[in-house]
């Protein structure tokens, strides 16, 4: 059994990979400030014997145990990075360097939850790994950009420098039961409209286009990366390379859910990337992965989990 920690644990992604550890019989410390997080994402596992629960802000110093280091700590969504942005910045690149030095303490491999968004607004589509990008450094959504860009500086300058054991995975928008329905995040917004039947906001012509991976997909990437031999590094796209309008994720969302809810246009917000899919075959090659889920099949499931969570009020009136 190893022992390893999960920053950002109570969040989306986090919660998934900790229930997955779980089952694999691994011991999970889940580390998290709750911000965008929950414990409801978690407390089903609060009685398992190989779970530890830590509030615990990855900009400090963090001196525990382990085998092995999963850095998701961050929030995810433009609405939630955009609330503090300096917080964000310091969030990336403070807890990369202090999760990187209990890393380098411990002699423990460690995963950094990197993103598409390193590419910005991309000439190259799709994505491949080699591409540096094209990312406005000031602008609002830089903090996060930027921050995450820097984390992949720290873990290859520890990986060259220190002989660090290190994994980066570049999640491209990854979808599930646990979004929070406030986040602001295209898929979560739509749903939580159409279930409501509330307007379902396009922002821009809608023409602009997202690839969405299901959440079981990626988990699974994340493990098998974290299990690939010592001289793979990544970084590696991780995501699912089917390409869709806004608008016609709109259209599915609305037949999915049966709602008479009507579009409605809003501005497009600074920044926002025109395009965005992933080139997976460094991951099919290395990993050995590809995702299986189909966006229908997806969003069924997100579908379920806002409608018992809406049902249910379980997260309040929290925006
Ligand atoms: P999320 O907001 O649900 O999860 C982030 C978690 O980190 C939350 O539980 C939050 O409370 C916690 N957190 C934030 N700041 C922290 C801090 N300073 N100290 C400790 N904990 C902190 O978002 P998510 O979608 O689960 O994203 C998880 C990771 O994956 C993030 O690093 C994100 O950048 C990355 N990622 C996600 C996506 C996606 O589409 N979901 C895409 C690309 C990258
Ligand atoms: N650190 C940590 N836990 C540890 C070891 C280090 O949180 O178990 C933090 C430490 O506070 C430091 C950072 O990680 O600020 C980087 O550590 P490193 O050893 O690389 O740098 P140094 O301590 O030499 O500045
Ligand atoms: N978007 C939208 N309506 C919404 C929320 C988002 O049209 O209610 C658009 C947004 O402008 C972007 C895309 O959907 O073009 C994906 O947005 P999200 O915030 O989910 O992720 P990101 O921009 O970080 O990929």
């Amino acid at each position: 059994m190893k022992r390893i920690l999960v920053t950002g644990g109570a969040g989306f992604l986090g919660s998934h990979l900790c229930d997955r550890l779980l089952d694999l019989g691994e011991d999970v410390l889940c580390i998290d400030n709750f911000f965008t997080g929950s414990k409801r994402n978690i407390s089903h596992r609060f009685s398992h014997p190989h779970f530890e629960l830590l509030r615990h802000d990855v900009t400090f110093p963090l001196y525990v145990e382990v085998d092995q280091i999963y850095n998701l700590a961050c929030p995810a969504s433009p609405v939630h990075y955009q609330h503090d942005p300096v917080q964000t910045t310091k969030t990336s690149v403070h807890g990369a360097i202090n999760m990187l030095g209990l890393a380098k303490r411990l002699r423990a491999k460690i995963l950094q939850a990197s993103t598409s968004e390193v590419y910005g607004d991309p000439e190259m589509h799709p994505q491949r790994e080699e591409y540096w990008g094209r990312v406005n450094p000031i602008g609002i959504r830089s903090c996060y950009d930027e921050g995450k860009r820097c984390a992949e500086t720290l873990f290859f300058d520890y990986h060259r420098q220190l002989r660090l054991e290190i994994k980066v995975m570049r999640i491209f928008n990854t979808y599930g039961p646990r979004m929070h329905p406030n986040d602001g995040r295209v898929v979560s917004n739509f749903i939580v409209q159409a279930l409501k039947g509330e307007d379902i906001t396009i922002y821009g012509d809608g023409q602009q286009t997202r690839s969405f991976c299901y959440v079981d997909d990626l988990i699974e990437g994340m493990i098998r990366l974290m299990g690939t031999p010592p001289d793979f590094t990544g970084p590696v796209n991780v995501g699912n390379p089917g390409e869709f309008t806004m608008l016609e994720l709109a259209e599915r969302v609305l037949q999915l859910t049966a709602s008479k809810s009507k579009l409605i246009f809003k501005p497009l917000p600074e920044d926002d990337p025109r395009q965005r899919k992933p080139d997976i075959n460094l991951a099919k090659t290395k990993l050995g992965w590809e995702p299986k889920v189909s966006l229908e099949d997806g969003l069924k499931e997100t579908i379920a989990y806002f409608e018992k969570t809406i049902a249910n009020n379980s997260f309040g009136i929290r925006s």
